[in-house]
């Protein structure tokens, strides 16, 4: 066994959090050896069900949980934290105008890195969950000048899971098989979800399905899954949702097994495939020593190219909203 680490989950009364919170509990999160302590942190109006929550979660006697612990002050819930799975995010309501739900969130957000910068442990990594993602994390980090920017990240590792299923449908491939699925950009409709490096059974995927099945099908399906999945269940995503986000931290402290790379919404420094400085964006990625790095080199496509140019125009234009707003320097 070793040391326990703290764990902060915001939005911990809300569905991914409910998803979320006793796959981590059972060592999920970190791996079998590694005892948790959960920090639930909510709004005030949501604390008793995430008191009900921490019930729950101690009723099920998960060996490797160590303590449970609601809060709805940042700065406590932030008091230790070795990961900050950040998921509760303002929704958009009817009539609310994007640069609302900008704002609304940024109010959150901003806060939050704030505190995470303050009490957190030296060695905190941050995954935002709640949308919009990407931006969220831009202004988390911007709050946060103490903690190294590429701790900062956003997931966009399910878009990546909803690319990998499908190519894995269509090619009629076991999932384990997939390898080197990459989504670009944005966790919006925008992104742009790429098997240009990947592999099934060891078979370059784009000698497999045709441009005309990518360009028609796989694309749009994995760009529209969570209105798909909406419209089904008459309830958003949560449990993908939280099956991914253990994914993103599981590789992040346990590393990528060899010769595979995994998308994170990554900080960006400028330097990589022509993103902007300061975006958080959805890179193909290793994780080495514990650090999520950007890999470079790959061939880009002139289709690759333009699905990663509409989506630096998307997020800069969120970026340079909550620019305007005053939230980044
Ligand atoms: P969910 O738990 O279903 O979703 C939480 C956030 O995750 C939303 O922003 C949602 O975006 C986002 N998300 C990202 N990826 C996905 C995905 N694939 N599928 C679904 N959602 C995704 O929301 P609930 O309303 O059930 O719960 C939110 C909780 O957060 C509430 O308990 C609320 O009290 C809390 N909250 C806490 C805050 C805090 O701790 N300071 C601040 C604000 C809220 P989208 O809306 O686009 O679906």
């Amino acid at each position: 066994m070793t040391e326990p680490r703290i764990v902060t989950v915001t939005g911990a009364a809300g569905n991914i959090g409910y998803a979320l919170l006793f796959r981590i509990a059972s060592g999920q999160l970190f791996g079998p050896d590694v005892p948790v302590r959960l920090h639930l942190l909510e709004i005030p109006q949501a604390v008793k069900a995430a008191e009900g929550t921490a019930m729950e979660l101690n009723d099920c006697a998960f060996p490797l949980l160590d303590s449970v612990e609601v809060f709805d002050d940042v700065n406590a819930g932030f008091n230790g934290t070795n990961v900050a799975l950040l998921v509760g995010a303002r929704p958009r309501i009817a009539g609310m105008e994007r640069a609302d739900l900008l704002e609304a969130n940024a109010g959150i957000f901003g806060p939050q890195g704030k505190a995470i910068n303050d009490n957190a442990a030296d060695d905190v990594r941050v995954l935002v969950v709640g949308n919009p993602a990407n931006t969220n994390a831009v202004i988390a980090q911007n709050a946060a000048p103490d903690v190294p920017a590429e701790r900062f990240t956003s997931m966009l590792r399910l878009d990546q899971n909803r690319a990998i299923a499908q190519l894995a449908e269509k090619t009629e491939a076991a999932v384990r098989d997939i390898k080197n699925v990459v989504v670009w950009g944005n966790h919006s409709a925008d992104q742009y979800p790429d098997v240009s490096y990947a592999t099934v059974n060891g078979v370059p995927a784009n000698d497999l399905v045709s441009e005309e099945w990518l360009a028609e099908y796989f694309r749009p399906t994995v760009a529209k899954r969570g209105a798909a999945i909406i419209e089904a269940r008459g309830a958003s995503s949560a449990a993908s949702a939280a099956s991914s986000a253990i994914d993103h931290v599981y590789n992040w402290v346990n590393g990528t097994p060899e010769g595979e790379m995994v998308t994170v919404g990554a900080y960006s420094d400028g330097s990589h495939y022509g993103v902007p400085a300061g975006l958080s964006f959805g890179f193909p990625c290793v994780s080495v020593d514990g650090r999520y790095e950007i890999v470079d080199g790959l061939d880009i496509t002139e289709g690759t190219r333009a699905g990663i140019d509409h989506n630096i125009a998307a997020l800069q234009e969120e970026y340079d909203a909550v620019k305007a707003m005053g939230f980044i320097k």
